[in-house]
């Protein structure tokens, strides 16, 4: 299904799920309208109770010449209200950029951003993805992987090869695929013979970066790692690197999948950007691996590497994508920010008004901001 035909289904979905009393779909049109309320509300001498309402649930801020709605600030965190007319260009975006991650790294990505997307929402829109529901009926059921415990001496990575060669992309016909056991942080290479000389050539330019395990184990044979560890002694004496364990099956299970989600993504990457030249994919795909949440450790593999999120330029700033695109130079960044007018203090001053508890009460259980009041948009 191309993209046109999926965003069809998707606002078929909307148009037969009509908008509850209680609802988080804003028009575009409502949108305009809430902006020029909030910015009314935030201005008002003398503040009535549809005010304090307005305040609680909304800001605005003006950035780059364009008036944005988002959610009271709190923690610095500046979110998003979404139009439906935006809705699916941001979910779609946002699959992509993830590697067409599930439900739960959809839900933590979007929450970064916006407001007001349900898990229904997004739900709906994996439902249509035609990558996603191949994938989902090549994953083998049943299988339960326990997480290993690590400490300092055991420290491990894993080392595979993925055969392309029905594939080559010019002289590359396999894809080395490195992954630390405690961060899950995944490194790809392409390569051009599955030779442990060139395997210990790859490991070395990995390690040299990111340092070295202490234990190395593979898929590919014991021999196969002795070489590569062989080799890898001449490059670097110092390192003192061992052969891993042979590994239950269970495990043996999670690492055939992971490297089958890797195939998976890169075929969808090649599909969508029309290439076959996968060896220029493999950097996107593993940006995509790693920026995604990752079940086993509850974050990202990049967070967990690097004890922050992965930032993806001024496009991870919380400036919203249509201000983006005027922004060619510091000075344009600095103007931006000079003139962003966001009332925080205003917000802080509302005082709480009981009047409007009653209708946070019909809270939508699986909306993706749980812990946050819901804007009742129809009552406004
Ligand atoms: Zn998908």
């Amino acid at each position: 299904m191309d993209k046109q035909a999926m965003k069809d289904k998707f606002y078929q979905y909307i148009k037969n799920t009509p908008q509850k009393a209680n609802g988080f779909r804003i028009t575009t049109e409502r949108y305009t309208q809430l902006i020029s309320d909030v910015k009314f509300a935030k201005s008002a001498q003398k503040k009535e109770n549809r005010h304090f309402w307005l305040l609680k649930h909304y800001d605005t801020v003006y950035v780059g010449n364009v008036d944005k709605l988002i959610a009271p600030i709190a923690d610095e965190k500046v979110l998003y209200y979404v139009t439906v007319e935006e809705l699916f260009e941001v979910l779609y975006e946002t699959h992509l950029s993830i590697g067409h991650g599930g439900r739960d790294r959809m839900k933590k990505e979007l929450n970064l951003c916006f407001k007001n997307i349900t898990a229904q929402d997004i739900q709906t829109f994996l439902n249509n993805c035609e990558v996603c529901l191949k994938k989902r009926a090549n994953e083998k059921k049943g299988l339960v992987v326990k997480p290993m415990v690590f400490s300092h001496f055991n420290s491990r990575c894993q080392v595979d090869l993925i055969d392309f060669q029905s594939q080559p992309d010019d002289n590359y016909k396999f894809i080395l695929v490195y992954q630390d056991h405690l961060t899950k942080f995944v490194i790809l290479r392409a390569l051009k013979n599955k030779t442990a000389d060139e395997v210990a050539d790859q490991l070395l330019q990995i390690f040299l970066l990111f340092g070295a395990p202490s234990i190395l184990q593979s898929d590919n044979g014991r021999e196969f790692v002795n070489h590569v560890i062989d080799d890898l002694k001449g490059l670097w004496p110092e390192l003192k690197i061992v052969h891993g364990k042979p590994r239950h099956s269970q495990s043996q299970g999670s690492v055939e999948r992971a490297n089958q989600d890797i195939e998976n993504i890169l075929t969808a990457w090649m599909q969508h950007n029309q290439t076959s030249n996968w060896s220029r994919g493999l950097g996107y795909v593993q940006f995509m691996k790693n920026r995604a949440l990752h079940a086993g450790i509850k974050r990202s593999p990049y967070e967990a590497r690097f004890g922050q999120p992965a930032k993806v330029g001024l496009t991870s700033s919380s400036l919203p994508h249509e201000v983006l695109s005027s922004i060619n130079s510091e000075e344009d960044l600095e103007n931006i920010l000079k003139n962003i007018n966001c009332n925080e203090e205003s917000v802080q001053e509302i005082p709480r008004v009981e009047v409007i508890a009653e209708e946070d009460l019909d809270l939508e259980s699986d909306n993706v901001q749980t812990n946050c009041a819901t804007p009742n948009v129809m009552e406004v």
